[in-house]
């Protein structure tokens, strides 16, 4: 096997959605991997925000490999040891009673969706039904998602569209409150827009959307998929807003790389959805459920979050101090890089050939490494990172 076949091999059979690197990954430990010639690269990126402990971490692989010893599956006709103690845990973490578990973040989005618009339903009937999103969101790939997704640019090619997404400007309040009408359900956001650009929302710009909601009994829907699990150095990154949403969906980092997502809201939505009404498959997969429970052990303690904050500023710090960075932006180890005058896709190019992956957001540098880096593999990166701005 080559880099060269193996890309042959997967042009050749799988659809070309994707604008893939030339790179083969093939084993990690830590924020290190390995590609199939054994070139090592440090890890800004944990495969967009998923791999929160990591490559192979060795407590989530114990448990992962333990309950895959015991039983891979079982339907959500059953309970399952795993499901029941991840919902116990998050409830624990979180601070929110209930939990659907979905596969993806898209799917934990559907579920706030159809939570929203029943929960309106049963208390004001059917029309008021519309949500609000963000302009430059991103919410998923499914029809509905990409809908709710406020980009233009998503908007294309798979007509019909999901009826009732309407788009406010997250930089003026008063573009929300003139759209918040009496047909409006939810409105739903990201703290952070994470593929938008890791864009913070403005701290007034959320307490006045609480305010309103509240004031209207709309539903605030927190699409955590990128900025929860720890990623922020707290559980969610609505505690860095000091506010608490109606629904928050999480997944990418909660699973630590295996798929799974979980839509999460109060007692006070607690029998919104009942029997029959929303279901999945292979939602809360023991195996995946029992990587979760593995990666919220480990931020269940303080130390560890406070790690996770401390790392961020380390990071911040120094791309702030690099000549070619114009701004960073973000929270934690959810960080955006402005470039002065480089393209972020050369300079992620670049940082690749010389053993650094980063990502980019729009026309940002992201860094999204996992939450266990090392303070040597950081300065590992930042070595890799300062150099190719520099263009040596
Ligand atoms: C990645 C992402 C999604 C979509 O998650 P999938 O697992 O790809 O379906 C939704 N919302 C946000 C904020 C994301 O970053």
């Amino acid at each position: 096997m080559s880099t060269q076949s193996i890309k042959q091999q997967s042009d050749d059979h799988i659809m070309p959605s994707y604008s893939r690197n030339e790179l083969v990954l093939a084993q990690g430990k830590g924020a290190t991997v390995k590609d199939l010639d054994g070139k090592e690269y440090i890890d800004f990126g944990s495969g967009i925000g998923v791999n929160s402990l990591g490559f192979c971490d060795e407590k989530w692989l114990a448990a992962v490999t333990a309950q895959a010893g015991l039983l891979q599956h079982c339907s959500n006709l059953y309970y399952s040891v795993p499901q029941s103690l991840l919902a116990q845990k998050l409830s624990e973490l979180t601070g929110y009673e209930k939990a659907f578990f979905a596969n993806s973040g898209a799917e934990a989005n559907e579920c706030a969706i159809k939570l929203a618009r029943k929960y309106s339903f049963d208390k004001y009937g059917g029309t008021r039904n519309k949500i609000i999103t963000l302009k430059n969101s991103f919410h998923g790939r499914t029809v509905t998602t990409i809908t709710a997704t406020g980009q233009e640019a998503f908007h294309n090619y798979f007509f019909p569209f999901t009826p009732g997404f309407v788009y406010a400007d997250p930089e003026d309040i008063s573009d929300l409150k003139a759209k918040l009408d009496e047909d409006v359900c939810a409105v739903m956001f990201e703290f952070i827009q994470g593929e938008g650009g890791v864009v913070p929302l403005d701290v007034d710009y959320v307490e006045e959307l609480f305010a309103l909601c509240g004031e209207r009994d709309i539903l605030t829907i927190a699409d955590e998929v990128q900025s929860g699990i720890g990623r922020t150095g707290t559980v969610l990154a609505s505690e860095l807003f000091g506010v608490k949403p109606d629904i928050t969906t999480v997944a990418k980092g909660l699973g630590g790389g295996l798929p799974i997502g979980a839509c999460l809201a109060g007692e006070e939505l607690a029998q919104v959805l009942s029997s029959g009404m929303h279901g999945s498959t292979f939602g809360g997969n023991p195996v995946a459920c029992a990587g979760a429970l593995a990666v919220l052990d480990r931020l269940g303690n303080e130390a560890f979050l406070y790690e996770v904050t401390h790392k961020g500023d380390i990071l911040a710090e120094a791309l702030e101090d690099l000549d070619g960075i114009a701004a960073v932006t973000g929270a934690g180890l959810m960080l955006g890089a402005e470039l002065e005058t480089a393209q972020a896709k050369d300079i992620a190019a670049a940082a690749l050939k010389e053993g650094l992956i980063v990502l980019t957001a729009k026309d940002k540098l992201r860094f999204l490494p996992p939450l266990v880096i090392t303070e040597e593999e950081l300065k590992k990166g930042i070595a890799i990172l300062t150099k190719v701005l520099k263009g040596e």
